[in-house]
């Protein structure tokens, strides 16, 4: 069983995806074991994507992420972490695969509607940084 962080991002939230979003999970077979709507700092989105600090997108996407509001998301399952990522799509949504997330929502690479842990190691960064213990059932 893993456990992995997925945000409806601020575009997403405007296009009014939250529950497309959260149906597809569902339907594959994924369990929502946290969830809240909030509203990232500059600063907490700065912190959120520190892994990307040297990459030129850094300041127009942490803009972005603190444009509105978000709902983030721990999604648990096997293999949870790969099954969001296929849900998702290619970052660009010009790559991701018909189907997916991206390729049917999204509107350009930065604004693609929706976040998902990379590996281990990041959801093990990312869930923390929404979610304490109690929060997660
Ligand atoms: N992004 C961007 N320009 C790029 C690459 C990424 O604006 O050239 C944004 C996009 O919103 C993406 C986020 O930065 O979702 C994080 O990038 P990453 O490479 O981690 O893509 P993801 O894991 O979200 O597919
Ligand atoms: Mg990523």
């Amino acid at each position: 069983m893993e456990r992995t962080l997925s945000i409806v991002k601020p575009d997403g939230v405007k296009k009014n995806l939250i529950g497309e979003v959260i149906k597809r999970f569902e339907q594959k077979g994924l369990r929502i074991a946290a969830l809240k709507m909030l509203r990232m700092s500059v600063d907490d989105a700065k912190g959120f994507y520190i892994v990307h600090k040297e990459r030129p997108f850094y300041d127009t996407l942490t803009g972005f992420m603190s444009e509105g509001p978000i709902v983030v998301v721990v999604v648990e399952g096997e293999n949870a972490i790969s099954k969001v990522r296929e849900i998702m799509g290619a970052t660009n949504p010009k790559d991701a695969a018909p189907g997916t997330i991206r390729a049917d929502f999204a509107s350009d690479i930065e604004h693609n509607i929706i976040h998902g842990s990379d590996s281990k190691e990041s959801a093990s960064y990312e869930i923390p940084y929404f979610f304490s213990s109690l929060e997660m059932f």
